[in-house]
């Protein structure tokens, strides 16, 4: 038998720092949103703490970076064979703390496997170019690192978003603090540290402080720190990134959504609904990419509607750790009054209660509104729950100006028999992900994963993007001898 990755006693009370250890500020209970458990406590870090985690990281950023690049690579590759070996801990933990289901909680858990062996290969990939330059002159432009980098991760994904940070960060030869959302510190935080320190990645290159907004806002105010990759909602985002350019940080924001799925009149209609029901109510609708809108043709509008209200109320509903459900929990009393009181508008603005919108606990029945125009708040708003919105369209004109009509652009998806009609139509959307023949809930790891608009800042993150994202040109020349210059 293996020994647990995360024993009680290692992290309980705890936050790291290449070390285990207590905190400054009282530590705050780990609760179980579906059964109200306490399942440990944790140590929050603030300013103080934050600032020498800063610190010891810019001191061994540099002796890692002039580590061998293959010596560095190893360290991720150890990192993912552990996370492979302790697989069903980690699954365990994100269900408990985070109100996963299992499959959502194994796909978080092997998209993070994927991170780490993705990180492994970018210390061996080429890091420049040779330019062209006078003669007897070498010119090169080499990607550096950035030095110590603040990563801030939110509570619906909370292991994959701070690793998809936190990995590629430090292969690339970088520190890291990461501050995990401190609702999934454990399974946000913790996981990413045993991981790293088992696999031997040396002591104070990364730090896991767990911590609310004003830990976060000490990150991005702190002197030690370069950047800022934030993940979170689009009201705090705008706050990160005015103290980061305040500070003259690079920030790198991946914030909400209000994704559309258009069904156009040829779609198959099984195939539809298989689709909606998944990107509305996967982890109970809080995922950035979200469907937030179903926007559907006309032709198919009554018939699909139907179909959705039957299939949202066959959805079990419960205990994620002890029942085989279909959705857990909604993470605290927050995000489900911000629900409820979401649908409640929405309802008194004109829309439909087709199913659902009460709640017991923090188990909310999964939702649908039809009826819903374009000035209804829920149109516009996030609503981080599971709620069908259901918008009927006539023309491709018309579901794209319904779809473009949103301050966010995250995600968006089309399902059609006629995926030329499909393309033509998703030209047009204003998106950072598109997905024809899908809905809008998907990530590969290894694509550029970014939004527009209002769901960040133009930055992406993930695959390619990873070495704009996390490194600086520094653009070196070398001369046989220095000339004579004339003046
Ligand atoms: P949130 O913004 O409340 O919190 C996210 C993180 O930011 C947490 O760690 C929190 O402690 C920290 N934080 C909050 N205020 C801060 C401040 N002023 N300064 C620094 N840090 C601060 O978001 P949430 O409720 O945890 O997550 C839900 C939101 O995140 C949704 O809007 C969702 O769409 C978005 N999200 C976006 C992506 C993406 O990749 N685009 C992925 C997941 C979630």
């Amino acid at each position: 038998m293996t020994d647990p990755l995360l024993p009680f006693e290692l992290w309980n009370k705890r936050l790291f720092t290449g070390d285990w250890q207590a905190g400054p500020l009282s530590p705050t209970p780990v609760i179980e949103p579906a059964s109200g458990n306490q399942l440990g406590e944790i140590a929050n870090a603030d300013a103080q703490r934050v600032n020498l985690s800063s610190e010891a990281a810019s001191q061994a950023q540099s002796l890692w970076f002039a580590r061998p690049y293959d010596e560095r690579s190893l360290v991720f590759r150890k990192a993912a064979q552990l996370a492979e070996t302790h697989f069903d801990e980690i699954v365990s933990w994100i269900i408990k703390e985070s109100g996963s289901t299992r499959a959502k909680a194994s796909v978080e858990t092997s998209a993070t496997i994927k991170a780490l062996h993705e990180s492994a290969g970018l210390p061996s990939h080429s890091q420049g170019e040779i330019l062209p330059s006078t003669p007897g002159r070498l010119s090169l432009a080499r990607r550096r690192p950035l030095g110590v980098i603040g990563v801030i991760s939110p509570f619906n994904f909370p292991l994959y978003l701070a690793i998809r940070a936190v990995a590629p960060a430090l292969a690339v030869g970088n520190a890291v603090v990461l501050k995990p959302d401190p609702r999934t510190a454990v399974c946000g935080g913790f996981v990413i540290a045993r991981l790293f320190e088992l696999a031997g990645l040396p002591k104070g290159l990364l730090h896991v402080l767990p911590g609310g907004a004003e830990a976060g806002e000490a990150l991005t105010s702190d002197p030690n720190i370069a950047m800022i990759q934030f993940t979170g909602s689009t009201g705090a985002g705008r706050k990160v990134g005015e103290a980061a350019g305040r500070n003259l940080k690079k920030v790198s924001l991946e914030l909400g959504g209000k994704n559309s799925l258009i069904i156009l009149d040829d779609a198959d209609l099984d195939i539809a609904l298989a689709n909606a029901a998944w990107g509305v109510y996967l982890h109970q609708g809080q995922i950035c990419m979200a469907t937030g809108r179903l926007l559907v043709h006309q032709a198919i509008y009554q018939t699909f509607l139907e179909r959705l209200v039957a299939k949202a109320k066959s959805l079990t509903v419960g205990n994620p750790d002890t029942d085989d459900v279909a959705l857990g929990p909604l993470i605290n009393s927050q995000q489900r009054d911000h629900a409820y009181q979401l649908v409640q508008a929405a309802q008194h603005a004109g829309a439909r209660l087709e199913t659902g919108g009460h709640y017991e606990g923090l188990f909310f029945q999964p939702t649908v509104l039809s009826g819903v125009t374009a000035d209804n708040p829920v149109f516009k708003q996030e609503v981080f729950g599971p709620v069908a919105v259901v918008v009927p369209f006539e023309t491709d004109e018309e579901a794209i100006r319904l779809a473009n009509d949103t301050e966010f652009g995250l995600s968006a998806a089309i399902i059609s028999k006629d995926v030329g009609r499909a393309l033509k139509l998703g030209e047009r959307l204003k998106t950072g992900l598109l997905h024809i023949n899908d809905q809008t809930v998907n990530d590969e790891v290894i694509n550029p994963f970014g939004g527009v608009g209002a769901s960040g800042n133009g930055t992406s993150i993930g695959g390619a993007a990873n070495w704009e994202e996390f490194t600086q040109w520094q653009w070196l020349t070398l001369k046989g001898e220095a000339p004579a210059y004339p003046l």
